[in-house]
């Protein structure tokens, strides 16, 4: 088809704001044909372009026919440019923002012809990897240019709010260092320096920190983050962080610039959160919702029992009572008539979750139609019926269920299960919006693998200033100066206030099993940068795809990514990543032929396989006279056997 040329073709208006007052305009128009249709004597065609969706329209007996001959060839997708005079329409449509008129055509080009779409626009149903594949065309559908369009006021609104509070943006590296600690990191080799890596970012948290040191006061920065780790729902190998750090900020600072940030957000999407948002403690997050982020649309908490069941006949529960608070019987009442007539298979369904989540079984109390039915019923006399009423706040029908064992577990299993019931039950407001701040994390974890503590946030964070001493007599019950912003149930992010002296810093290294040589080689900037005036300093980072996916209802946030992986982190549509030339690997240092990398099997130390069996006996040794710990690693040596890199794929790497 010969194509006509745009030339000196000028847009009048966009096609989505056309309505009765224009009606009388010539006006000329741009965009995708969405679909013609040939009614009789009438052709009508849908004019799409950013702004919206116009009809167009001509009639067979009165139109120009050679108008009319272009009009008949045009097919769905082929991008047009049209002219026409502005009508009241005969029958309006009320469901389209320009329903109530059209445009009689008196002229159009044909810019560009499509060929037929993989998939049809408008189909709802279509799988998300062939939409992927075809993101391009995918991103033409009306559900994503209006995500993507959330997405960019959203930054807006985000810059000009850190800009009226006075905030520097910055651009730090994405070639940077890699560092122990925190999730993968993604490497990129050095050409220029043999053997040697960049990392990407996992965030620019240590350059924040050293803005602070060189008296910024307020940083922010929208960024790109990655992380090697394994996908979910709403993670993604490379995702995008709205990151601040301040100077001379206690958290309330913090909590306060950042409520003040949503409180502008929300109303993008018709919401209106009223700050302060509510505080709760990681404790009482855990005890009352057993989970780190609750979902607050569900106002259901979860209650301890256990002291119900001292001296019960019920052996499992007064197990729990008589374990001195090892182990605890907690449940939560989900209330409503739906929930009191839970039938028994829906229930079996249920245990069978609950085993999934690691607990031995459901017990449960229903108060339905018919009165009580429990899975414990013989144990329950009117007396204790009437404690767990008090207890849980049970009136009226509803189901109530327990579980039993160490708070993990009992958290687990009732965490889950009150988003899940309170779903089925349509106890959750779903169009709610409910923020909080959790505060007052652990600030180490022990890690059972690699038997030592871990920093729950990371290590720059600092200890809670009543819980100093703790740090060294009893690590596991130190609490951090560290906070998460919670919505609906995720996280939407987190910070903290931050180690300012060099001291503390050292100590907290020592903590989490960093030699002092490592902290050296790995973080010998920050030391320094903390021992030349840093000042008392904080921040946190939000993650905006989570935040836009939550302002955007949508429940993945592949949704608001102009170009996602998947979530087996590949790119369908550029098909990243892929393989390279040997010239490239050769290039990168990463393919030589008198150079040898070993994988050192499941355990350094215990197993290894492939290559020269000598060299590597040699490589276990030097590898063991450094590190005590059994990990799983690469070492690559040269022909004469020296270890020229030697990384572990879990806990510390070594510089040689
Ligand atoms: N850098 C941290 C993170 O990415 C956030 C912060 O502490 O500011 O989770």
């Amino acid at each position: 088809m010969k194509l006509d040329r745009l030339g000196d073709f000028q847009r009048t208006h966009r096609n989505g704001d056309l309505r009765l007052d224009h009606a009388g305009q010539t006006v000329r128009l741009l965009g995708w044909c969405r679909r013609v249709r040939n009614l009789g004597s009438l052709v009508f065609l849908d004019l799409r372009d950013r702004w919206g969706l116009v009809q167009l329209v001509a009639n067979e007996e009165t139109a120009d026919p050679e108008l009319l001959a272009k009009l008949k060839a045009v097919r769905s997708e082929f991008v047009l440019a049209a002219e026409g005079v502005v009508a009241e329409r005969e029958s309006k449509n009320p469901n389209m923002a320009t329903g109530d008129i059209e445009i009689r055509l008196t002229g159009l080009r044909i810019l560009n012809t499509a060929a037929t779409l993989p998939f049809p626009l408008e189909d709802e149903g279509v799988g998300e990897d062939l939409r992927l594949t075809y993101r391009f065309l995918d991103l033409r559908r009306e559900q994503l240019q209006r995500n993507m369009i959330l997405r960019s006021e959203t930054s807006n609104i985000i810059r000009n709010y850190f800009r009226k509070h006075d905030f520097v943006e910055f651009e730090t590296p994405i070639l940077g260092k890699s560092t122990p600690e925190g999730a993968r990191d993604y490497l990129v080799p050095s050409r220029v320096h043999a053997g040697e890596f960049f990392a990407l970012p996992q965030s620019p948290q240590l350059y924040k920190q050293m803005l602070q040191v060189s008296g910024f006061e307020r940083y922010v920065q929208i960024c790109r983050c990655f992380r090697d780790e394994d996908l979910r729902a709403d993670r993604q190998p490379e995702f995008t962080q709205v990151d601040v750090e301040m100077s001379f900020v206690r958290q309330e600072d913090i909590q306060n610039l950042i409520e003040g940030l949503m409180v502008e957000l929300c109303p993008l999407v018709g919401k209106h959160p009223v700050a302060p948002f509510p505080r709760l403690t990681y404790k009482d997050a855990m005890e009352w919702y057993g989970s780190d982020k609750p979902d607050l649309r569900c106002k259901i908490k979860i209650q301890d029992v256990t002291g119900l069941f001292v001296g019960s006949e019920f052996n499992l529960f007064r197990a729990a009572a008589d374990s001195q608070g090892q182990r605890r019987v907690r449940g939560l009442f989900l209330p409503g008539e739906a929930a009191g007539a839970f039938s028994r298979k829906q229930l079996d369904e249920l245990q069978e979750t609950a085993k999934q989540l690691g607990a031995g079984g459901l017990p449960y109390a229903k108060w339905g139609k018919d009165g009580l039915a429990s899975s414990f019923k013989k144990f329950i006399s009117p007396e204790l019926e009437a404690e767990l009423k008090a207890t849980l706040g049970i009136r009226g029908e509803g189901l109530a269920i327990f579980a039993v064992g160490t708070d993990d577990q009992t958290s687990r299993v009732l965490g889950e299960l009150r988003l899940r019931l309170a779903r089925t039950f349509g106890l959750t407001d779903p169009s709610a919006f409910e923020f909080l701040w959790v505060v007052d994390f652990p600030l180490l974890q022990w890690d059972e693998e690699d038997q030592r503590f871990v920093a729950c946030h990371h290590p720059f964070t600092s200890p809670h200033p009543d819980d100093l001493d703790l740090l060294q007599s009893n690590p596991g019950a130190c609490r951090a100066v560290a906070y998460d912003l919670v919505l609906n149930g995720y996280e939407l992010g987190g910070g903290s206030i931050r180690i300012h002296d060099a001291e503390t810093q050292s100590l907290m290294f020592h903590t989490i099993g960093i030699s002092e040589s490592e902290a050296r080689a790995k973080f010998g900037y920050l030391l320094d940068a903390l021992a030349f005036g840093a000042p008392p300093h904080g921040g946190l980072a939000l993650g905006l795809d989570r935040l836009v996916m939550l302002l955007a209802g949508e429940d993945n946030i592949r949704e608001v990514i102009a170009f996602p992986k998947t979530a087996q982190a590949r790119c369908l549509m550029t098909d990243a990543p892929s393989p390279v030339d040997e010239r490239q690997l050769r290039d990168l240092h990463l393919l030589q032929d008198s150079k040898q990398t070993y994988r050192v099997g499941a355990v350094f130390f215990e197993s290894a396989e492939g290559g020269n069996a000598e060299l590597r006996g040699q490589a276990l040794q030097q590898i063991s006279q450094m590190t005590p710990r059994q990990s799983q690693g690469l070492v690559t040596l040269d022909a004469q056997g020296q270890i020229l890199d030697a990384q572990t794929l879990s806990g510390p790497t070594f510089d040689f």
